[in-house]
């Protein structure tokens, strides 16, 4: 049976979590890049881009644990020096705009970044990965295994209920 907030055996929490009911986000690290100017960082990364490094802060370094059974990882990043008022932005500045949710500019409301990297190694609390197109001192939402390696649930065919019934 399914128990909401259980802490089962074996798991381990923070002791001061943030509130369920703030939608602040909390820095969970920091990425270093050799990019220190807008100008010069890639639009996208590569994975064959240069070796970047990112510090996971503490308390959240435990939650490395079994993260090198991964090659992949999509990296989360709150792209810090960005603004938030664009609603239609002209990439090409050639005077044709388009809607900022059709666009992957670090222009948005929430300026979340998003890549997938090559994990090149974990040593304590610093990954070395390829793939990030982000400034220098970048703060670090989040880490997650990339998400193609995991199954998409099917969608429900025709029949699915008679089988589940009789299995
Ligand atoms: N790969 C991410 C995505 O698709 O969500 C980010 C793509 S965005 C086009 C990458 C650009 O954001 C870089 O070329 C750079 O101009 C800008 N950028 C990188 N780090 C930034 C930061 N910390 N604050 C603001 N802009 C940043």
């Amino acid at each position: 049976m399914v128990r909401l907030n259980e802490i089962r055996h074996g798991e381990l929490a923070v002791t001061n979590p943030p509130p369920a009911t703030d939608a602040s986000l909390v820095f969970i690290g920091r990425i270093h890049t050799p990019w220190t100017d807008r100008l010069f960082c890639p639009r996208q990364g590569r994975l064959d881009g240069p070796v970047c490094r990112i510090d996971i802060f503490e308390p959240w370094v435990p939650a490395l644990d079994c993260i090198t059974e991964f090659d992949r990882l999509e990296v989360l990043y709150w792209l810090h020096e960005s603004r938030r008022d664009l609603l239609q932005q002209s990439p090409r500045n050639d005077g044709q705009a388009r809607g900022t949710f059709s666009l992957r500019s670090p222009a948005r409301p929430n300026p979340i970044g998003t890549s997938v990297v090559k994990l090149i190694s974990v040593q304590g609390a610093t990954l070395n990965v390829q793939g990030l197109d982000c400034l220098d001192g970048t703060p670090l939402i989040d880490l997650k295994p990339d998400r193609t390696l995991f199954t998409p649930i099917a969608p429900r065919q025709a029949g699915d209920d008679q089988a589940e019934q009789a299995s």
